[in-house]
């Protein structure tokens, strides 16, 4: 078994809900451990891609050598909020653009009005008409980085 020497003591364990104290030994996370990891179904999402970095060696009996139901737990509980998150998620993008499109459609071209030209009053507007849109608006309002560019238009 690895000791405790003044080596180890500058590794870090990329387990998030490590319970830390004093290792008594150090895996290094391969894909080796991450498959062991995925078959225990206790392989979770942060250390996915921090191959190369070490995990304490009672994280890593938890995770890979006995998939203990801690980590079992944890990994079910991520997969689950995932899902969630996906389902609430109502619609694609194309979707939404079906969506807004019709929206407008129906504003401009049927009840004859002048095009909203302002973002904030056109999602304001779309909004209203389709809480489902909501998302999307905060998607577009996100990557566009709006408030930033509007400070500096108005500037
Ligand atoms: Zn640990």
């Amino acid at each position: 078994m690895e000791g405790i020497s003044s080596q180890n003591s500058t590794k870090r364990c990329v387990v998030e809900v490590c319970k830390g104290g004093v290792a008594s030994g150090w895996r290094k996370i391969t894909g080796h451990v991450l498959s062991k990891a995925e078959a225990n179904r206790t392989l979770a999402w942060y250390y996915v891609d921090r191959k190369g970095e070490y995990m304490c060696l009672s994280c890593y009996n938890g995770i890979v050598v006995n998939g203990s139901d801690f980590f079992k737990n944890l990994t079910l509980e991520w997969e689950r909020g995932l899902k969630k998150r996906r389902k609430s998620d109502n619609l694609s993008v194309s979707e939404s653009i079906k969506l807004l499109a019709n929206i407008i459609f129906q504003r401009d071209v049927l009840g004859e009005n002048r095009p909203i030209i302002d973002f904030l009053q056109l999602r304001a507007f779309v909004e209203k008409e389709s809480e489902l849109l909501i998302p999307f608006f905060d998607e577009i309002e996100a990557a566009a980085d709006m408030e930033n560019k509007n400070e500096t238009e108005r500037q």
